[in-house]
C-alpha cells in the first residue's frame, strides 16, 4: 500500500514501504521506537529495502527484524548465534547492507563469544543492541547488562556487576561505537544512518526500556515510570552527535569526519565534547558514566 499523500524518497518510496508486520511487543516497549528509527533512517538514506539483510537472534529485541522492511532479506537465528550467520551471509554476498538486531541477553550472555569475534573480524555490519537489562521474553530475569542493585519485579536485587557492551567493543577494536536512547529519535536516527554508512563493524547500544519487567521506579502500573527513570540519567549533550552522514551541514562549531566510504559525517560539538577519534577519551567517558550513574549517549568512538 502506497500512501499518495506521504513524501517520497529518491526511489519514489514512502516510509510505509519500509515498514514490516505489525508489532506484537508490549505497548510502550522501547524496541518499537528503534523500529520506527530504522524505518526512517533507511528511507532517508534512499536505500532500497531489498538492499538490506536483517539478522537477529532470540528475544523480544530480535523480533524487531520482522517489524521493518518486509521486502528485505532476513533471518531470525539461533539464540546468540546471529554473528555467525551474518558472517556466512556476508561471505556469500558482501554487497548487502547487513543489519543485526540483538538484545543484552542474546549478545552478552549466550552470544558473548560471538559478539566479541564479530568485532575482532571487523564484520561489515551495523549491530544494534537493544539493551534493557532483562530477559523480557522469559519474564524478567536479570541479564548480564542489569544495573548493580537494580530490583527485579519480584523485589530481588541484582548482586552482579553489569557488562558494558560499548567498553567491550572499544577494547576489541570496533571502529564505530555509539550509545543511544530509544526515547530520543533525534539522536538515534542520525546514528543509525552513520552506522549504516560505516565500512566495518558498527555498534549502537540502544538503551531501550522494558516497560513490563524493568520498572526502575518500583511500580508496574505505568510504563511512563520507566522512561521517567531514564530521562534524567540520559545526557545527550556530552558526546559528539552524528548530525548528518553526508550533506552540507554548516552550523557553528561543526566538526567534519570523513567516513571510510568517502562520505562525511558532521558532528555537532558542545563545550564538553571530545574528539570521537580519541579512544582513551571514549573509554574514560564510559568509566565516568559508570561511577556517576549517568548514561552518556552519542557517537563515542569513530575510526
Ligand atoms: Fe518489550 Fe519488555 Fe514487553 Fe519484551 S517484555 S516486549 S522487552 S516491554
Amino acid at each position: 500500500f502506497i500512501d499518495k499523500h506521504l513524501p517520497k524518497n529518491k526511489l519514489g518510496l514512502s516510509v510505509r514501504n519500509y515498514e514490516g508486520v505489525m508489532s506484537t511487543l508490549c505497548a510502550g516497549c522501547g524496541h518499537d521506537s528503534v523500529t520506527a528509527a530504522l524505518v526512517q533512517a533507511f528511507w532517508e538514506l534512499d536505500l532500497a529495502p531489498e538492499s538490506a539483510a536483517k539478522v537477529s537472534g532470540i528475544g523480544c529485541s530480535s523480533k524487531t527484524t520482522a517489524y521493518f522492511m518486509g521486502q528485505s532479506h532476513g533471518i531470525n537465528c539461533v539464540h546468540g548465534r546471529m554473528p555467525s550467520v551474518a558472517t556466512g551471509a556476508n561471505a556469500a554476498n558482501g554487497d548487502l547492507n547487513y543489519i543485526g538486531i540483538s538484545g543484552d541477553g542474546d549478545s552478552l550472555s549466550i552470544g558473548f563469544g560471538q559478539f566479541a569475534h564479530a568485532i575482532r573480524r571487523n564484520l561489515n555490519m551495523l549491530y544494534i543492541l537493544e539493551n534493557n537489562g532483562v530477559y523480557g521474553l522469559t519474564k524478567g530475569q536479570f541479564s548480564a547488562a542489569a544495573d548493580y542493585g537494580s530490583k527485579s519485579k519480584k523485589g530481588l536485587a541484582n548482586d552482579q556487576m553489569p557488562i558494558d557492551p560499548c567498553v567491550q567493543a572499544l577494547t576489541l577494536g570496533a571502529g564505530f561505537v555509539a550509545r543511544a536512547f530509544s526515547g530520543d529519535k533525534s539522536q538515534l536516527i542520525p546514528l543509525i544512518k552513520a552506522g549504516l554508512k560505516h565500512k566495518g563493524f558498527a555498534l549502537i547500544d540502544v538503551i531501550s526500556p522494558c516497560v513490563t519487567f524493568n520498572d526502575h521506579a518500583g511500580s508496574t502500573k505505568s510504563y511512563a515510570h520507566t522512561y521517567k527513570y531514564y530521562h534524567p540519567l540520559v545526557h545527550t549533550d556530552f558526546v559528539a552527535h552524528a548530525d548528518e552522514v553526508t550533506g552540507s551541514y554548516d552550523a557553528d562549531g561543526a566538526m567534519r569526519v570523513t567516513m571510510q566510504d568517502g562520505g562525511e559525517l558532521f558532528l555537532r560539538k558542545t563545550e564538553s565534547d571530545y574528539d570521537p577519534r580519541d579512544k582513551a577519551q571514549a573509554i574514560e567517558t564510559l568509566m565516568m558514566n559508570k561511577t556517576e550513574g549517568e548514561i552518556r549517549t552519542g557517537l563515542l568512538y569513530l575510526n
